[in-house]
């Protein structure tokens, strides 16, 4: 199936490496991302992880490939930086909007952060995540621990749907339901003008799910050890599921829609 493809959105753990195998990263993605780079297709690495531990990991890992963009947190856009002593830049006013949404969110009079944290810390072994003052997310000691937080979650917030999380497997970041991978991928788009019908995305876990649906990229992907509501997101939005894991994943959906 032959498309055109210039923007690649692409979670990382879990998608693009490997944890527990050995290597790490599939030497062939990493070629064909380089080929698809030098005939001009873009690649944003689209993660949870915070831009120092994005940093961090594709150091670690000796990523051969750089990414042209980067969407941290789940929501934060950036470039590479013009100048200055900083890697990337806030790319546009996306960062800046979003920050105030969740403050305005985390602070109003009617939010559920309070009784969400009373709970965990009542009733669960999980744990809240602070980052500087305010709770960031929780880490919980299972994934069952974790559906049930997730569960107390969703009929809390029918009082404040504005009120969301993304979940990566036993971790979990509080936000706003305006912004997630899908959003940022979205916007990412709009400012480089990227029609929605050029863009690749690849992930694995529930966190992956508001940019493989189809809405914000039209060639939706994912390798063999996604979670089962990622495949069955994937395939309804008419998108490709690998048979093989990780990378090879990866690549394997690359040559599927580049036809290669
Ligand atoms: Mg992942």
């Amino acid at each position: 199936m032959q498309r055109e493809l210039r923007l690649l959105s692409t979670d990382f753990d879990g998608t693009l490496v490997a944890h527990d195998s050995n290597p790490v990263l599939d030497p062939n993605c990493m070629r064909l991302i380089g080929e698809l780079q030098r005939r001009g297709v873009l690649w944003a690495i689209n993660t949870g992880r915070s831009v120092e531990l994005l940093e961090s990991g594709l150091l670690d890992f000796e990523f051969p490939v750089h990414p042209d963009f980067i969407v941290t947190s789940e929501r934060d856009v950036f470039r590479p930086a013009r100048n200055g002593k900083l890697r990337w830049e806030p790319f546009g006013d996306w960062n800046e909007r979003c920050a105030q949404a969740h403050e305005e969110l985390f602070n109003s009079p009617e939010s559920i952060l309070a009784e969400i944290i009373h709970f965990v810390n009542q009733k669960t072994g999980a744990r809240v995540i602070y980052l500087g003052e305010g709770p960031e997310g929780l880490v919980a000691q299972s994934e069952q621990e974790m559906d049930l937080i997730t569960r107390f979650i969703d009929r809390a917030r029918e009082k404040q749907p504005q009120f969301h999380y993304q979940r990566n497997s036993v971790y979990l970041r509080f936000c706003h339901a305006d912004y997630h991978k899908g959003a940022a991928l979205a916007e990412l788009a709009r400012l480089i003008q990227m029609p929605r019908e050029q863009i690749f995305a690849a992930g694995d876990h529930h966190n992956d799910l508001s940019m493989l649906d189809g809405r914000f990229a039209a060639m939706p992907a994912c390798p063999a050890n996604a979670i089962i509501a990622v495949k069955e997101v994937v395939r309804a939005a008419g998108g490709y599921v690998a048979q093989r894991e990780f990378g090879a994943g990866v690549h394997e959906a690359l040559l599927y829609f580049t036809g290669d």
